[in-house]
């Protein structure tokens, strides 16, 4: 390809609306452009990593016995209904109705599509198990859109779905992806970590989430410094702090607290530590309210409780419902004297003694308030997150935090959707069974956000090689040396026949600007053909991430190429 033939238009200055490097530098690299508010058109050299993305995840599908389909965007609002997503989905479900009146949305996920096509095509176990998968657009009304591809509203998936006849195929089905899901993001030449998920009322480790690793991911990743343990921060456990419930010789005293509400103000104004205050939180679910006590310094973990609970819906409760519950306002809420609702408390809470809580009064707190024996709550069980330093569930390791993006996710479904919308086949017996399903998604254009907030440097992007528009871009800076040109286009085409993809800017520009935009764009390895060196019969080639340079011979360039491109950044890459 040739630069001066290339829609590639390229910024000097950062965009205002984009706030994260991938974005910033996707627009400046003139690889995507912004359609309206979470909707994107992908350019030349933006279509062309993509494109990249998705070979990779279609080769390792493929190679792992998925068969490739494509299901229709829309969808109709009928199959919803049955699985009974159409009313718990929210407003990330675009609905509308077409000529007919008739209800559809457009697809943000796949489950009942193929459920629906499942169930009418397969009747027996000797066609099970059966793995389909799609790499298509999808939508969904995200409430905030933004970092540009990261969270689109219109963003490319690969969605994969797994059907079987056993527990046993089902969770043999789970491993055969989770492996090709390694093999795809190393493939992708990304440092990434695979961590546990939550998997809901399933249990179990059925559910991991690909994180690539990016100070920058919206993600925290929990890992233990000793033994292999790694979770998503909704999911990841501690160890229940050892001891008993705690009783200390302090006694409850009433203390004017007049405006302080917060644990940081409540911690500051008594001259006490926030982990010697008990958080009252009052939620409300669709089974009522609920109080949660936690730790001042710690945070409730809204899917533990969720879980424990069995309930989908939880919020923070209105300032009316705190006052008809506690008797006093928000912000003064506290664990004693409340009645008719259920009490959970984070195990760290019970063995806290003389501590702080909210008097339920407006502007007063308790002091010297110990759970162990003042406060009757119904469970103490896991209801927090983890913090850094906490220890690790499975050893006597030291959990840490770290951030990452999601970009990809495997989540063993169970029977969910076939028993609700009756895909059930005949098994061995000819008794009639549902099926038992997996999903497992991949963020396809998300992987190319990912890959730049990972790989990128002042000047611009630092594309792996697997995954960078080009590989190589050639440069001619003899100022329109016919000698150079020449040399330069025999570069390029002798790049090409290697089948490596090669870049010629042939434009009409200084070095300084050519080398600029070649380094914005992330090119692995830039090519210079200038007069000096090819006065020794030498070009220049430079690293785009080390940014070693060194002269090799013209009749070396396509070996040297392909070994800098093979031994890319293998040091980092997990
Ligand atoms: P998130 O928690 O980030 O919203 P999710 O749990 O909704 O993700 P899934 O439904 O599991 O995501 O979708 C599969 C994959 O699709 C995710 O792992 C992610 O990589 C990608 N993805 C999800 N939502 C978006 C989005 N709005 N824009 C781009 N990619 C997305
Ligand atoms: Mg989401």
């Amino acid at each position: 390809m040739r630069m001066s033939a290339l829609l590639v238009p390229t910024l000097k200055e950062d965009p205002a609306d984009a706030e994260v490097m991938s974005h910033r530098l996707l627009l400046r690299a003139g690889m995507i452009r912004k359609l309206t508010s979470g909707i994107y058109s992908y350019l030349p050299l933006g279509y062309r990593s993509l494109r990249k993305v998705e070979q990779i995840v279609r080769e390792e599908m493929d190679a792992a016995g998925a068969q490739e389909v494509l299901l229709p965007m829309v969808q109709p609002g009928e199959l919803w209904k049955e699985s009974g997503r159409w009313d718990l989905y929210g407003l990330e479900l675009l609905r509308f109705k077409d000529r007919h009146e008739r209800e559809c949305c457009l697809g943000p996920t796949h489950e009942e599509v193929i459920t629906d096509l499942v169930r009418r095509e397969v009747r027996s176990y000797k066609e099970l198990p059966l793995n389909l998968y799609q790499i298509q657009t999808k939508f969904r009304d995200e409430i905030r859109p933004r970092f540009g591809l990261m969270r689109g509203r219109e963003f490319l998936m690969k969605d994969a779905y797994s059907f079987d006849a056993t527990e046993k195929g089902a969770e043999d089905s789970y491993q055969i992806m989770k492996e090709a899901y390694g093999k795809i993001f190393r493939r992708c030449s990304l440092r990434f970590a695979i961590v546990e998920a939550d998997s809901g009322p399933i249990g179990g480790s059925f559910s991991h989430e690909f994180m690539v690793l990016a100070d920058t991911g919206e993600d925290v990743i929990v890992s233990c410094n000793s033994c292999d343990y790694a979770a998503n921060l909704e999911k990841a456990q501690t160890k229940a702090p050892p001891g008993n419930k705690g009783v200390s010789g302090s006694s409850m005293e009433r203390v004017s607290t007049p405006g302080v509400k917060t644990v940081e103000d409540v911690a500051d104004f008594l001259g006490v530590r926030q982990e010697d205050i008990i958080k009252t939180l009052i939620f409300l679910t669709e089974k009522g309210p609920v109080a949660v006590l936690t730790r001042g310094d710690h945070d409730v973990n809204e899917i533990k409780v969720k879980n424990f609970l069995n309930i989908v819906s939880l919020e923070f409760a209105d300032a009316g419902l705190v006052e008809q519950v506690t008797g006093g306002p928000k912000g003064f809420s506290g664990p004693l004297g409340l009645s008719g609702l259920p009490m959970l408390a984070d195990h760290s809470v019970g063995v806290m003694t003389s501590a702080v809580v909210g008097a339920n009064k407006l502007d007063m707190h308790l002091t010297g308030v110990n759970p162990g024996s003042d406060i009757k709550v119904d469970h103490y069980g896991d209801f927090r997150c983890v913090v850094e330093g906490d220890p690790c569930p499975r050893c006597d390791g030291i959990l840490g935090l770290s951030r990452g993006i999601e970009v990809g996710h495997i989540f063993k479904l169970g029977v969910k959707y076939s028993e609700a919308m009756n895909a059930r086949f005949l098994d061995r017996d000819g008794v009639e069974t549902p099926m038992i399903m997996g999903c497992y998604g991949i963020g396809v254009s998300r992987i190319v956000a990912a890959a730049i907030e990972q790989n990128h440097d002042g000047d611009g992007i630092v594309f792996p090689p697997p995954i960078a528009p080009f590989q190589v871009i050639v440069a001619p800076v003899g100022g329109k040396d016919p000698v150079i040109d020449e040399v330069a286009e025999r570069v390029y085409s002798n790049l090409w026949e290697a089948g490596i993809d090669t870049l010629l800017d042939d434009r009409d520009e200084r070095p300084g600007f050519k080398f600029k935009d070649a380094d914005l764009l992330g090119i692995p390895v830039r090519i210079t053909i200038g007069k000096k060196a090819w006065s020794q019969g030498q070009v220049e080639l430079r690293n785009r991430r080390t940014r070693e340079t060194s002269l090799v011979a013209e009749a070396d360039v396509v070996e040297t190429v392909k070994r800098v491109l093979k031994g890319w950044g293998t040091e980092s890459i997990s």
